[in-house]
């Protein structure tokens, strides 16, 4: 037996049941892993709330997690007892033990600690994915990161700098925007006061800037795409605010013969050797010291509750660990 938060119905953070499950021995390609670390993402919130359906219920929800190989199943050759790994997109990581696809997993080196991988598996594959294959960003590029100060945003800040681009970033707060500064963001706009397409205008000299990253959704996605420079790339890939509603394709070439794309790291990491590639530019960037992983707090496993409540309520920073 292991405790675990189950989901039996969407809800609130009340919806979180904190419960003792059975935990089954792995399987032919599986291991058992006991967390040491679980990451917190906006996506279960999602999962919680039923904005993205759980393929069944009750489900234990979290999709981020680090921690050491207890067992593996038949045909497991690459990990064994007492390894330390990590990894991001598989449902069921709200729980002190799971078992887990032996494939889905990354070694983490030793120069990354456990709560620092559960702070950036799923965050840093995902900005891997989007500055380096969605919209591959090259020096000298104008780009737009929202919600700069969040989870992704820290991280897609200073890697977008690194890679020679001017980065623009929203934020929420005078605070954030100080975080997101000294995370690499040259230009931070605080969106709840000022208007952030007359500033994106002002600081292109009118020309828009190259990617738009998007992941607060609703709110930003329209003045979004009057940011971008004509055949530049609107990247949405979140709902903080609410889903963008069904958009007219004429938009896009009134607009600027605009790109648009709706991605998911799931797509780009389902292939095996795609994830091991991205888990491995993350490791390389963090341990070049051109990536800082911030862990903006900390709490119990138990208290997940609590800690939706204050992703939800912008309350949070960088990123949110969950200690089992
Ligand atoms: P964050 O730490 O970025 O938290 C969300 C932030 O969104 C808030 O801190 C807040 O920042 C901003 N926000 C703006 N409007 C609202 C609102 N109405 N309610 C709540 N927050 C709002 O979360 P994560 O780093 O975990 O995730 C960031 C986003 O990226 C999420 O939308 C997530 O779903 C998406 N994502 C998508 C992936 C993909 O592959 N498609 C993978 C990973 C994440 P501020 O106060 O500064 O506005």
């Amino acid at each position: 037996m292991s405790r675990a938060f189950r989901i039996h119905a969407p809800g609130g953070p009340e919806a979180l049941i904190w419960e003792e499950v059975s935990v089954p021995e792995p399987a032919d390609g599986q291991v058992r892993l006991r967390h040491t670390a679980v990451g917190l993402n906006y996506i279960d919130v999602y999962h919680r709330t039923g904005l993205y359906p759980l393929p069944s219920l009750p489900a234990v929800p979290g999709m981020e997690g680090a921690g050491v190989v207890e067992a593996v199943g038949r045909g497991v050759s690459e990990f064994g007892p007492g390894d330390r790994v990590a990894y991001a997109g598989v449902l069921g990581a709200y729980a002190e033990t799971r078992v887990i696809a032996a494939d889905r997993l990354v070694a983490l080196p030793p120069a990354i600690t456990d709560p620092q991988a559960a702070a950036m598996m799923l965050k840093g594959m995902t900005a891997q994915y989007l500055l380096r294959r969605t919209y591959p960003v090259q020096a000298g590029d104008r780009v737009m990161v929202h919600a700069a100060a969040g989870g992704v945003g820290l991280i897609l800040c200073q890697w977008a700098r690194h890679l020679g681009a001017t980065v623009i970033g929203t934020v929420g707060t005078d605070a954030k925007a100080d975080l997101a500064r000294a995370h690499g963001c040259h230009h931070p706009i605080v969106y709840t006061r000022e208007r952030f397409v007359d500033r994106v205008r002002a600081i292109t000299g009118g020309d828009g800037v190259a990617v738009v990253y998007d992941s607060v959704g609703k709110d930003t996605f329209l003045d979004s795409l009057d940011c971008l420079r004509p055949l530049g790339m609107m990247v949405t890939f979140g709902n903080a605010s609410g889903p963008v509603p069904p958009v007219e394709p004429a938009l896009l070439s009134a607009k600027g013969s605009l790109f648009l794309t709706r991605p998911t790291l799931m797509t780009y990491t389902a292939k095996p050797a795609d994830l091991q590639a991205s888990a491995r530019e993350l490791f390389d960037v963090v341990a070049g010291g051109h990536v800082r992983i911030r862990i903006g707090a900390r709490y119990p496993l138990s208290e997940t509750p609590q800690a939706h409540r204050d992703l939800e309520s912008r309350a949070t920073t960088g990123s949110t660990v969950l200690l089992p």
